[in-house]
């Protein structure tokens, strides 16, 4: 046996385990509401059901929150913010706690992948990486803890004038069902590195990993009530925990239709928000660009997760003197993605999240061959069960076509020709949102000018779709209010103290 063949063994051998581990925790029976501290039944005793998208078999019964239970979870929290020793601990022992659960993560990655990939239907490979992000995310985060700085403010002699950095108290937190591992670190480990309490809820679609999370940091130990998780519907649990009056801040990651709907419940109470929302991103290739590489990174971002992804490259603007060449060359490409089985190891596309998703998708990939866009490849109906859709390209697409200013959240791209600099940057930017986008080029002072022109809270030049925790991410214009990750994020968890004291 050679040694490439030994460790694909072993790696299966590995990934069966996590699976074994998995189904296990799945079966194990109905899953639980976490509130300050205990895993309990809803208040009304109702449960939803649990689906595999690449099966459409039942995985277990969870739990269905209400507005019953969001209160009950947002006292706990309230009382771990104000009676237990996680707000005044020192930060120090706040970065062990983060770094104890990192490990716990690394630990149990296998197992957390697997729970991913049944519940989402992502392939195993695409969630194994992000649990090894999640992971990373908290070590990010765990590092922060002892840098939340205030200031000195200069004063006269007989004053001392000061800033203190303090959290913002119970946060409710609410994630959609794409990337749910990533979307509920992300939240947790930002608000528990700034000293708050939190409430997350879940998409309903997919929130087991979510469920195991919280099960793994109730083994490290935090103090009952910091961390409450609450599965339920978001036009019940996450209304509720929206509206609810005593949640001082709310961070959202779900499309901005709900977005919109979470600013007007939060003023209630005028809670902070934040709001991660959705993408139509430009990715844009010049003629000098290295067009084999962007050709690999148009495809992987457009298909990566079944194109559930809000900063997927959707919109491939393509300079007129190689259009025909990309477009030929990111069809064929696309051609020989497989799609299929996420379990196996050499699947790029699993299925979609749900029927209704699917169906959603299908009806855009109508749409546009109703408005005069070419299909070059995909549209076809998937045979037998699953919820999947095989990469869909349009050329001949234009701006004001739908499927070029819609976000599908599906793998479907858009291609579009441009005539020069001006055009493709009036193109790319011709949308409500402004998430991310891409410039392709090896001219780097085109490349810079463009990256800056491009109205997004990200931009990559030459790559697509690379994330490091330490880089701010969130949106220009629909696409979000405030940034995840980076020193922005922690202003985010927290507000400004000034003090004057007068000797
Ligand atoms: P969604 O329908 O907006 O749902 C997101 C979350 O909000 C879910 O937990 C949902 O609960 C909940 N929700 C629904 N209605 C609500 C309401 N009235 N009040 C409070 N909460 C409510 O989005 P999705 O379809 O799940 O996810 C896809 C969207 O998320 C896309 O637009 C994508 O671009 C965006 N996204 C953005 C980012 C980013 O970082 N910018 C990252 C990932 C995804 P239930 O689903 O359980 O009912
Ligand atoms: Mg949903």
């Amino acid at each position: 046996m050679g040694n490439e063949t030994a460790t694909a063994t072993a790696a299966a051998n590995k990934a069966d385990t996590g699976l074994a581990r998995a189904l296990a925790w799945i079966g194990s029976g109905p899953k639980r509401l976490l509130i300050g501290g205990r895993w309990v039944e809803a208040a009304s005793g109702k449960t939803f059901e649990v689906i595999n998208p690449s099966t459409e078999e039942l995985l277990c019964h969870v739990a269905e929150a209400n507005s019953a239970d969001i209160d009950a979870a947002v006292a706990a929290a309230r009382h771990a913010f104000d009676n237990s020793s996680w707000v005044g601990m020192s930060p120090h022992a706040r970065t062990r706690a983060l770094l104890r659960i990192a490990d716990q993560i690394d630990r149990h990655a296998d197992e957390l992948a697997a729970i991913e990939t049944l519940d989402n239907g992502m392939p195993l490979w695409f969630s194994t990486a992000v649990a090894t992000t999640a992971a990373d995310i908290f070590r990010y985060y765990g590092g922060w803890c002892t840098k939340i700085l205030g200031s000195t403010i200069p004063s006269d002699a007989s004053g001392f004038v000061y800033t203190l950095r303090e959290p913002l108290g119970v946060c409710g937190q609410i994630i959609p069902w794409n990337v749910p591992i990533l979307m509920a670190s992300i939240k947790l480990a930002n608000a528990l590195c700034c000293g708050n309490t939190l409430i997350l809820k879940p998409a309903e679609l997919a929130c087991l990993t979510s469920l195991r999370l919280a099960e793994l940091i109730q083994e490290t130990d935090l103090p009952p009530g910091v961390i409450n998780m609450l599965p339920g519907f978001g036009a019940t649990a996450g209304a509720a925990l929206a509206l609810h009056p005593d949640v001082d801040k709310i961070a959202f990651t779900g499309s901005t239709a709900i977005g919109k709907q979470i600013v007007q419940a939060s003023t209630s109470n005028l809670k902070k928000v934040t709001l991660e929302l959705g993408g139509k991103s430009p990715n844009v290739i010049f003629a000098d660009a290295d067009l084999d590489k962007a050709v690999q990174a148009a495809v992987k971002t457009f298909c990566g997760n079944s194109g559930q992804v809000c900063s997927a490259g959707t919109r491939l603007f393509v300079h007129e003197s190689v259009h025909d060449e990309v477009s030929e060359r990111v069809t064929r490409l696309a051609a020989t993605y497989t799609v299929g089985d996420p379990l196996a190891p050499d699947t790029k596309l699993g299925p979609l999240i749900s029927a209704k998703q699917r169906d959603r998708v299908l009806s855009y990939i109508e749409a546009g061959q109703a408005g005069g866009a070419s299909l070059q490849l995909g549209g076809s109906q998937w045979s037998g069960r699953g919820y999947f859709v095989a990469p869909a390209v349009f050329d001949g697409v234009t701006n004001g076509m739908r499927i070029a200013q819609e976000e599908i959240f599906g793998p479907v791209l858009s291609i579009i020709p441009f005539r020069d600099e001006d055009d493709a940057v009036f193109k790319g930017n011709d949308t409500t949102y402004g998430l991310s986008a891409a410039v392709w080029t090896r001219d780097v002072a085109r490349a810079h000018k463009v990256a800056r022109a491009l109205k997004a809270g990200r931009v990559w030049i030459n790559t697509y779709g690379e994330a490091d925790p330490a880089m701010p991410f969130g949106g220009y214009k629909q696409s979000g209010w405030g940034r995840e990750f980076g020193q922005e994020s922690i202003d985010a968890y927290t507000q400004v103290k000034a003090v004057m004291l007068r000797m």
